[in-house]
């Protein structure tokens, strides 16, 4: 096939919009970061972003992924609420949407059907994915979520709410110190930026770089950097294993702020039924993972040319 030809075809598969946001976003932030270096970097505006931050990343991390992707607790309303406002502020789709590819890529881990398949590549499980087309999310698999009229509100409103709470919210808190304009670029768009690039990782780090103590039979590995970057999600081998689990850093000392906050929460009643995987559970399939690495390496294993 000629060149040309090649190059038509690749271009007609570029997912347009998500292509401009994304490069517009990223725009926005290194321009948010010389309005922080050259004209004003107010600390109220930066404690506003770190603060806007925590709540985004925790929305996705607690709401999106161990709320509604995995059912692992139950959450009051109102925490349904605050996760589906600074999940829309985090521009990840909605929650619907989310948690459809999210169980496509639970269901399909490392074949073709992955949305964020690893095997095509570090770069495809980062970013690539949404920068392309792909098949549109099938309804079937958040039948349960869609009972939740608070998540069908989200989804038919993702957009506006994603302009509030991304945005105009910050922009008007600013307000308060003089710096609407500083609060929008750095809670707004840096944050998010920064935010992205996090969650991302846990598709492309912490499906490539890590220990598999749990199981081997997927490419998702327990990755302590990503932990540290995506509030304790990084854990991701023991996650895949055991996805009905609310923790994804099992042990009491594992980086796992998504973990404390939950527990925190139960404690206060913001949250109940949080589920844990049985202890001889987790230990059994410890055992199996070790007994199996110990087994002889076939000799054929050894022939390049094989
Ligand atoms: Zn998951
Ligand atoms: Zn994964």
């Amino acid at each position: 096939m000629a060149k040309g030809a090649i190059l038509d075809q690749h271009m007609k598969r570029v997912e347009w919009t998500n292509t401009l946001v994304l490069f517009f976003f990223h725009l926005a932030a290194a321009f948010a970061i010389v309005y922080l270096a050259v004209i004003k970097a107010s600390p109220w505006t930066i404690g506003l972003g770190v603060v806007w931050l925590a709540c985004c990343s925790l929305s996705i991390t607690a709401g999106y992924h161990r709320l509604f992707a995995h059912p692992t607790y139950q959450a009051s309303a109102p925490m349904r609420v605050l996760y589906l406002l600074f999940g829309a502020a985090s521009v990840q789709n909605s929650a619907l949407k989310w948690a459809a590819d999210h169980r496509l890529h639970h269901a399909h881990e490392d074949d073709d059907q992955d949305p964020y398949n690893i095997q095509k590549g570090f770069w495809w499980a980062h970013i690539g994915w949404v920068l392309f087309k792909s098949p549109p999310s099938d309804p079937r698999l958040v039948k349960d979520l869609q009972r939740d009229v608070l998540l069908r509100l989200q989804h038919r409103y993702y957009i506006p709410l994603a302009f509030l709470m991304g945005a105009l919210v910050p922009a008007a808190i600013g307000t308060a110190w003089g710096d609407p304009i500083g609060a929008m670029l750095v809670a707004g768009f840096l944050r998010l930026v920064l935010q992205w690039h996090c969650t991302f990782s846990v598709n492309s780090v912490a499906h490539l770089i890590g220990h598999q103590p749990f199981c081997k039979r997927s490419s998702a590995r327990d990755c302590f950097l990503t932990a540290l970057i995506t509030l304790g999600e990084g854990y991701h081998n023991f996650h895949h294993r055991f996805k009905s689990d609310y923790r994804n850093g099992v042990r009491w000392f594992h980086f796992d702020p998504t973990k404390w906050f939950l527990w925190t929460m139960s404690k206060v009643g913001a949250v109940r039924n949080l589920r844990r995987t049985a202890r001889e559970v987790i230990e059994r399939a410890k055992r199996e993972v070790r007994v199996r690495s110990r087994r002889p390496v076939p000799v054929r294993a050894f022939n390049h040319r094989d």
